[in-house]
């Protein structure tokens, strides 16, 4: 249990299928909270360098969390303006409104300058940045209505510590994180009048597809056990020892729909790796 209550919140979490965006519908749901995961489904992209979430896994997460309270799923492209407008309309005929929108939903594609195609970039930048964008925009009327009733009113969007420090190999992805950071507090600024707060979760590095479909494949003399490599290149780099975990993010994330004061941040949830 998170220690903080959210009852009766409307929640709507895109990349809700797996990884973060589960780990959070779990949290938000042990609060007391409805939660909307809304992610890819058939139709969605299929050619990207990793598999991203299907129907099965959006429905398997419904399945598994259920017993824990009201979810329920639908689909988005989060790249896609009527796609978006849709999720959100789903969310208020399923809960009665939307209280808190997390901009979950990311994608990775790791690269030299010299070999990085322009499909990609764009892609990166379409999810992790201008996804925040339409998301927000449309979520924004049920946003204003909920911070009318209450405080609670906000929007959180998972940034990264790649959006603090550039990595070798990471332009777009960097490039795409640090945007979501500028993006959250331009937004906080602006809608701080409408009392809707906007913050950023920053997470280190979480064992999920991007990391060990991705991210440790690509790297030179990485051997079959995805698990234990992980483990072990963690262990040597986070100053805690350790890698951070989906309910890591779900317990800031719930913690940051509770904080009534708080706008603007963007919180590292990262074991000491990065500290600014
Ligand atoms: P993940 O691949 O398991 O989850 C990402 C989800 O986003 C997937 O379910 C995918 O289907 C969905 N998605 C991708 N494109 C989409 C689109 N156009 N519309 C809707 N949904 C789409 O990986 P994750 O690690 O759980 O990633 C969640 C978020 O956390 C991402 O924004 C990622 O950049 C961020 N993040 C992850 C780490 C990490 O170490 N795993 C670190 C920092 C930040």
């Amino acid at each position: 249990m998170s220690g903080f209550a959210l009852n009766s919140k409307v929640v709507l979490i895109t990349g809700g299928a797996r990884g973060i965006g589960k780990g959070m519908a779990q949290a938000f749901l042990e609060a007391g909270a409805k939660v909307m995961v809304a992610d890819l489904g058939p139709g969605g992209l299929a050619d990207w360098n990793y598999k991203l979430a299907d129907d099965d896994e959006l429905s398997q997460t419904v399945a598994e969390l259920s017993p824990l309270g009201s979810i329920a799923a639908t689909q988005v492209d989060v790249t896609s303006k009527t796609s978006c407008i849709a999720a959100v309309a789903a969310t208020v005929e399923a809960f009665g409104g939307l209280d808190v929108l997390v901009n979950n939903a990311g994608v990775v594609q790791s690269g030299s300058l010299a070999d990085f195609s322009e499909a990609h970039w764009d892609q990166t930048f379409a999810v992790n940045s201008k996804g925040l964008f339409l998301m927000s925009q449309a979520a924004l009327p049920h946003l204003r209505s909920a911070a009318s009733n209450d405080t609670s009113a906000c929007i959180i969007n998972t940034a990264s510590i790649a959006g603090k420090q550039g990595y070798p190999n990471m332009t777009a992805y960097c490039g795409s994180k640090f945007a979501a950071i500028g993006i959250t507090q331009s937004l906080a600024n602006e809608l701080a009048a409408d009392n809707i707060r906007v913050n950023a979760i920053c997470p280190g590095m979480v064992g999920t597809a991007m990391w060990l479909e991705h991210l440790l494949p690509s790297k030179p003399g990485s051997n079959t056990n995805k698990d234990q490599d992980f483990e072990a290149m963690m262990t040597q780099t986070i100053p805690l020892g350790r890698p951070q975990t989906a309910q890591d993010m779900g317990q800031a994330a719930v913690y940051l729909a509770s904080a009534n004061n708080v706008t603007g941040v963007a919180l590292n949830v990262a074991g000491g790796f990065e500290m600014h």
